[in-house]
């Protein structure tokens, strides 16, 4: 289970198979951050996939947008971003460490971990990314990169709720990078200073806000679920009334078990009117909604559920992470769910040899249109079935020398290694029942990791 892998296995494995590598490694990588090799950007772009089709294709109240991820500074300035986006940050006043104030705990010594030395006292550092527009770098042209997509959603509130001429509830979604200039970044991908955020903001009549909450927070975590993470390492944490940000009516937190415990994977937030308030007093426009069935108008609450990319792929690899004997060797499998799972099938001829090349490549073209497939004829079978474990392709298709007779081939699976025989005209449409089926609902997909301990 997650809470016995060690965050080294993950991030060998992530090294070894291409999901994740240090940025600019050849110039001996920066900190914390990180690039998406071939395995890496498939799971990314299907953890995207996934989101997008829960929470704007599945649903007729969410559109989608994509805004800019330079705004006008004004936005941050209404939003309390350049007044209240700090973190308490203490340094070393002689080997000049740095920390969050708030992580090291309360009842030490307040002196350097590393060297002994004395900590200054707190004081507030802003996460925001500064940078110039133009040529000139002086104050006036100082803008900032987002540390959120949320504000692109209420500056658009106007355009998108006419444009689309929906009525409320609606939500608008957005996916894409932020930037937090985070004091101590680390634990992998788990928290950097460029990631990308899944985010929605769901405008509602006030006084339904507290129902449309709760709803949004069962619905979050219930997509967790249905992806393959596992019940027992899943949570829900209401934020103390201490602990809210200053926008914040109510916040949940879904915490996974993550190698170093249990950690934030995603916030729901009651955000109240606040930010359409802000910007309609900032920008001098009247962003209240007329509401035409009751002939009302008011500034709408926002519910907002605010997801983590990499952090999600971080969770879903440690839970999916399994290691098991099978004849006597270690092997090791993730678990992903298929519709994670960067390849869907592995086109595998017994061996590189001339008269097997030609079919499997063949099969190889008929199946590549449908799912994301790959070719491997090099080494033993043996170990091309264990990379293909590794990286978590649920199938696997053989073709040996009995195939170029019977036009059949072999298709292995992943978790329950069993293997079947079908002619090679039905595999796309086999293939395509198996990744659909009953079989890869969560309920199995947790049964067959229970077999597996
Ligand atoms: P934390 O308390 O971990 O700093 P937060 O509460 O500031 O996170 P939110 O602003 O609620 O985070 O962002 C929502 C989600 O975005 C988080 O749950 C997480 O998945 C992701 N996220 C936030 N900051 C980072 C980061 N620095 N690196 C990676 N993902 C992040």
């Amino acid at each position: 289970m997650s809470d016995k892998v060690a965050m080294e296995k993950i991030v060998s494995l992530c090294k070894r198979r291409g999901f994740v590598f240090p940025s600019s490694e050849i110039y001996g990588g920066l900190a914390s951050c990180w690039d998406y090799g071939p395995m890496g950007v498939e799971l990314k772009r299907n953890i995207k996939d996934a989101w997008w089709k829960a929470m704007v294709q599945e649903r007729n109240d969410v559109i989608g947008i994509d805004t800019s991820i330079m705004m006008h500074p004004g936005v941050w300035k209404a939003s309390g971003h350049i007044d209240n986006f700090t973190d308490p940050l203490v340094e070393c006043k002689s080997c000049h460490l740095r920390w969050r104030a708030d992580e090291i705990a309360s009842d030490k010594p307040r002196t350097c971990t590393k060297c002994g030395g004395e900590l200054t006292e707190p004081r507030m550092f802003n996460l925001m990314f500064k940078t110039f527009m133009g040529p000139v770098e002086e104050e006036a042209s100082t803008i900032y990169l987002r540390p959120e997509t949320a504000q692109g959603m209420f500056v658009n509130f106007e355009n998108a709720t006419t444009t689309s001429r929906k009525r409320l509830p609606l939500g608008i979604a957005q996916i894409g990078k932020s930037f937090r200039n985070e004091i101590t970044p680390g634990n992998f991908i788990f928290r950097t200073r460029e990631f990308e955020h899944m985010e929605l903001e769901y405008f509602v009549k006030p006084g339904t806000d507290e129902a449309w909450f709760d709803y949004w927070v069962k619905e979050r975590f219930n997509w967790y679920l249905k992806l393959g993470i596992a019940k027992e390492n899943l949570r829900l944490r209401q934020h103390g009334k201490d602990e809210l940000a200053h926008y914040a009516k109510d916040c949940y937190d879904i915490e996974c078990l993550f190698p170093m415990g249990w950690s934030e994977l995603e916030g729901i937030a009651n955000r109240s009117d606040y930010d359409l308030t802000q910007h309609a007093k900032h920008s001098g426009k009247d962003l209240r909604y007329y509401d035409a069935e009751s002939g009302e108008r008011y500034v709408p609450y926002v519910i907002e559920p605010s997801a983590g990319v990499d952090r999600s792929l971080l969770a879903f690899l440690i839970d999916a992470y399994h290691e098991e004997m099978v004849e006597e060797e270690t092997r090791v499998v993730l678990r992903l769910h298929p519709s994670l799972a960067p390849m869907k099938v592995a086109v595998l001829p017994l061996s590189r040899n001339e008269k097997l090349t030609p079919l499997a490549k063949e099969v190889y073209r008929q199946l590549c249109p449908n799912f994301m497939t790959c070719y491997d004829d090099s080494q033993s079978i043996g170990r091309r079935y264990r990379r293909q474990d590794e990286i978590g392709t649920p199938f696997c298709v053989t073709i040996d020398f009995q195939s170029l007779e019977d036009n059949q081939v072999t298709i292995r699976e992943r978790d329950s290694l069993a293997q079947i025989r079908v002619p090679i005209k039905e595999l796309e449409q086999t293939l395509q029942a198996k990744l659909k089926g009953e079989r890869f609902d969560a309920t199995a997909l947790w049964a067959t990791r229970q077999k597996s301990q």
